[in-house]
């Protein structure tokens, strides 16, 4: 199985720790020249240094992908730089947690500004050029979405559920309408991981219970574990898929 990304250019938002994190370290082992991309620069500084000193390629790049003006500086940047662009990896995302009955407007929408409009960002710019300058190798995108959006509710997280919900819908048709271009748009679906955003439920010992009882594998999802999946929809090991959610849980929600 050929899982070698040679000499591709990849993005991936929101890389700065986490699911993003493991996604560049594991794309940039694989042989890809990663641009880092985080909201905080720091976070974005420590993970491409880290991935140059293992002897891989990377550079990090500050960015909100709330922002268009900001995705078109992210994407800029990583063309100046490297001079072409192949994959890109829409992993940026928030979790306000509110009920709804006491949600402000602002929480909904910065939730859906970063998760799913900025996933659009993205996917419209990359595939831009990915459309018109890569006639013959085209391109690649992976959505990272959530089982909170396609198969249960997450509680007092309904901005994030719509968002992750909204993903699906969006990558679908990005995959109809890019297909022409040689572009393949697919869409992972973690369960549970260990990252930062699961760092305070993870504290509770109740939580963690329920994780261990609901999940067929009784344990949390390394974030390697999504990494590795997504280094396989950017390889040519998954050439026939496009249009795809590949579900990635321990079994948790298995139908
Ligand atoms: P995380 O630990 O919170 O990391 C997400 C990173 O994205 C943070 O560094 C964050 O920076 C950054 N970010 C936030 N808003 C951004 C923006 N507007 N522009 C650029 N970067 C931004 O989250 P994670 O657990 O690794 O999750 C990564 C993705 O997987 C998310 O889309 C999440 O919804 C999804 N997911 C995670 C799980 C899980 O169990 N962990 C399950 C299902 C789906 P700040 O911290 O500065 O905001």
């Amino acid at each position: 199985m050929d899982l070698r990304l040679n000499e591709k250019v990849a993005i991936i938002t929101g890389a700065g720790q986490g699911l993003g994190e493991a996604i560049a370290k594991v794309l940039a082992a694989a042989g890809a020249r990663v641009t880092v991309n985080d909201l905080n620069p720091d976070r974005a500084e420590r993970v491409a240094k880290e991935i140059t000193r293992e002897g891989y390629r990377a550079i990090a790049v500050a960015a909100d992908v709330a922002s268009r003006f900001q995705c078109v500086q992210l994407v800029e940047t990583t063309r100046a730089k490297w001079g072409q662009l192949d994959i890109l990896v829409n992993n940026a995302g928030i979790e306000p947690v509110s009920p709804i009955l006491k949600m402000d407007e602002w929480e909904w929408d910065r939730c859906i500004d970063v998760n799913l409009k900025g996933t659009f960002f993205m996917s419209q710019l990359c595939g831009r050029v990915m459309a018109y300058e890569n006639r013959v190798t085209g391109g690649i995108i992976v959505n990272i979405s959530s089982i909170a959006g396609v198969e249960i509710p997450l509680t007092h997280r309904a901005a994030y559920c719509a968002s992750k919900a909204g993903i699906v819908g969006f990558a679908r048709e990005c995959a109809r309408e890019f297909a022409e271009y040689g572009i393949r748009v697919n869409t992972v679906i973690p369960g549970v991981f260990a990252t930062p955003m699961t760092e305070k439920a993870r504290q509770n010992p109740e939580v963690m219970a329920k994780w261990q009882r609901e999940i067929p594998l009784e344990r949390l999802g390394e974030p390697k574990e999504v990494a590795q999946v997504v280094l396989f929809l950017c390889s040519e090991a998954s050439s026939y898929m496009t249009g795809s959610t590949v579900t990635v849980d321990g079994g948790k929600v298995m139908r």
